[in-house]
């Protein structure tokens, strides 16, 4: 029996191999390490709960909801306390929460008059409607003022992508916004006529999306599907090669030391773009992965530390904090984890989860942890009033963390798409394709499951029987 392969066990492969064996269809998934989850890990020790990959889900979509319900999942779902709402930004040393309202925004000291001005001004500014690709920075440089990029945007883009605000494109990596101005000619009016149509669609915008992980956080999704889907999982099992053929394909998988060749109806690739151009293409006309290498994934450290709660000054009550780059510290971000999970902390403790290196100090990533704690310590004791040692530390070195959608990257989309349409029964799905989240690399899995089963429908690809 030919089933479809699977490449790669983070979520994107998971959802879309649980969702190819539930409508019967028979998979494979190949794993190269030696666990599922890709970029989730969670980790409980010493009381703490840590999370060195993402920290939560946005439920962006309905997809989400319903993977969680058809694992089984939703009794161990937890949702956030609901007083750990607030955000806050570092300005003049220390954190300011953002606001929420119209009013709070023009009251807050998070940002002069001349940027409050800057948003009255907006829905006024003409709309660029020329199609042609700018970076976030120039974008919103153009709409709203600099101060908004260096205050604002510029921690928001190291929150999301641990990126550039000057690299990335609109376009590619915060595609709504760009089509708010596209459509509404405004930001700000395309902001509420939106909503509506977000509504219809079932859709929720990411900043008013509910987020979620689970009782023993977000590892407990990846962990839990692997097992549904039993002995359907190889780890340790690298893919090296694809080989066209007709009507299905041969990969070479690497385990144990050993190089097999398996035939299978159809491929999924889920893995990281990174990782897809070492991968050697064997079609009848030779088509080349070589380029997405090109895709920048800057470094990022993960430092998990935790406190005595009288050992921080600040009370920590919400999501975390943003630092923009012109504040001068050296952490791109703190969430405040056991705020949202009170389980992430033991009693009387708390739990900061801080992000180090990016594009915006790459070489920073891979120092050892003692100098990462070191560093990242200093910082708090500034922003939140830290004093004492911590009473956890661990920290996870992610070498290549997170796609930087910069400018041109609609190229590696586009040769995606072109790909997929030379190369019959060979699909991609993923972060690096369909959206950096996890919810929309669960979505991206999801997806993908509908065309795998049109194209075999099609004849495309042997059948699996
Ligand atoms: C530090 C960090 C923080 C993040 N924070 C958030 C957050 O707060 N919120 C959020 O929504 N998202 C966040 N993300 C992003 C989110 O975690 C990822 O986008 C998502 O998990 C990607 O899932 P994936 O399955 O597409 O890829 P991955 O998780 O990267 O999984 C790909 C898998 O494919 C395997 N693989 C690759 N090539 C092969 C091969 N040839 N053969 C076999 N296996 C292969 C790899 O070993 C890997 O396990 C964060 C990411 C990082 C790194």
């Amino acid at each position: 029996m030919k089933s479809v392969a699977i490449i790669g066990g983070g979520i994107t492969g998971l959802s879309a191999a649980f969702y190819l064996q539930q409508r019967g269809v028979p998979v494979t998934l190949y794993e190269a390490t030696g666990r599922v989850g890709g970029a989730i890990r969670s980790l409980r020790r010493e009381g703490y709960l840590a999370e060195f990959g993402p920290n939560t889900i946005l439920e962006t979509s309905p997809q989400i909801t319903q993977l969680v319900r058809d694992a089984g999942l939703a009794p161990r779902r937890l949702d956030p306390d609901p007083k750990a709402e607030a955000r806050y930004v570092a300005r003049y040393g220390r954190p300011i929460e953002m606001p929420s309202s119209p009013l709070g925004f023009f009251t807050t000291e998070l940002f002069t008059a001349s940027a409050k001005w800057a948003v009255l001004r907006e829905p006024f500014r003409p709309a660029r409607r020329d199609g042609a690709e700018e970076s976030i920075a120039d974008f919103v440089k153009r709409r709203l003022n600099q101060e908004f990029l260096d205050h604002a945007i510029d921690a928001l883009v190291a929150g999301v992508y641990a990126g550039d605000p000057g690299k990335l494109s609109v376009q590619q990596a915060f595609p709504k916004l760009a089509a708010l101005e596209a459509k509404y000619g405004s930001l700000i009016k395309g902001q509420i006529l939106g909503a509506r149509e977000r509504k219809r669609r079932g859709e929720v915008a990411k900043d008013r999306a509910p987020k979620f992980s689970f009782d023993e956080g977000l590892q407990v999704l990846p962990d839990t599907l692997r097992e549904r889907l039993g002995a359907s999982v190889r780890l340790n099992a690298a893919v090296t090669k694809l080989t066209r053929t007709e009507p299905g394909w041969t990969l070479n998988v690497c385990a144990d030391g050993q190089e097999t060749g398996v035939e299978h109806s159809a491929v999924v690739y889920a893995g990281t773009a990174f990782k897809l151009a070492e991968l050697e293409l064997a079609t009848p006309a030779p088509l080349s992965l070589a380029a997405f290498a090109e895709i920048r994934y800057p470094p990022v450290a993960s430092v998990v530390l935790g406190f005595r709660r009288a050992d921080v000054a600040h009370p920590c009550q919400g999501f975390g904090m943003l630092i923009p780059k012109i504040e001068g510290f050296k952490i791109l971000g703190t969430i405040f984890s056991s705020s949202l999970f009170p389980n992430r902390a033991p009693a009387g403790h708390l739990t900061l989860t801080c992000y180090v290196g990016g594009e915006r100090y790459p070489e920073l990533a891979s120092r050892p942890l003692e100098e990462l704690v070191e560093l990242t310590c200093a910082d708090l004791r500034v922003l939140l009033g830290v004093k004492g040692a911590p009473t956890f530390q661990h920290s996870v070195y992610w070498p290549k963390a997170i796609p930087q959608y910069n400018l041109g990257y609609g190229r590696f989309r586009a040769r995606l798409t072109e790909i997929e349409g030379q190369a019959p029964g060979l699909f991609f799905a993923g972060h690096y394709r369909d959206g950096i989240s996890l919810g929309d690399s669960i979505v991206s899995g999801v997806n993908v499951v509908g065309r795998v089963e049109r194209s075999l429908a099609a004849g495309n690809g042997a059948r699996p029987n």
